[in-house]
């Protein structure tokens, strides 16, 4: 039971880490959660990328270039997250993440796999760095506590608690 309720837990800060990620990064998204099925634990249910981002032809765009940093920042936040939270990392846990964004990482770095790796090391520290910072967390740890009680939340849902939680934050800091 304990165990279980463990990895709960680690399943509300990895999929918690996606949703907080996209929603300060402004990448949409229907809803969160961390009910499973036959493929993972639990899973952010994104848009299909708009048709003006195609990473594929179009790698040296400024702008396709900023929309593949973010999607492998929001991707690697859940593993980063969970890394945050237990001090362990489950590669095993995140592989269907890591699928998408390496090839995001290829296109990136115009087929180079030496590149994209340097690239994909360098953009897992750049998440960890994000996410650790004091409001993000704060975020990541007020949704995973909602996901734990509500299993599934919507990306207006999530907003509102972002919402309130940095409200409340600092109007704790005004008294003070
Ligand atoms: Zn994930």
């Amino acid at each position: 039971m304990r165990k279980k309720l463990k990895r709960f837990k680690k399943t509300a800060h990895h999929e918690a880490g996606h949703a907080v990620a996209r929603h300060f990064l402004h990448l949409p998204y229907r809803y969160v959660t961390i009910e499973s099925d036959e493929e993972s634990l639990g899973h952010v249910e994104r848009f299909p990328y708009p048709k003006s981002f195609c990473p594929d032809i179009d790698s040296e765009n400024y702008r396709v270039r900023k929309r593949i940093e973010k999607e492998i920042i929001a991707s690697f936040a859940g593993h980063a997250a969970e890394f945050i939270l237990s001090k362990r990392k489950n590669w095993k846990g995140a592989r269907q993440d890591n699928h998408e964004t390496v090839d995001l990482a290829l296109y990136y770095c115009g087929g180079s796999t030496e590149e994209a790796g340097a690239f994909l090391d360098w953009m897992w520290l750049r998440t960890i760095g994000w996410i650790k910072n004091p409001l993000r967390w704060m975020c990541v740890k007020k949704v995973a506590k909602e996901l734990l009680e509500k299993h599934k939340l919507k990306a207006t849902e999530v907003r509102k608690i972002i919402k309130e939680a940095i409200h409340k934050k600092f109007d704790v800091k005004k008294i003070d």
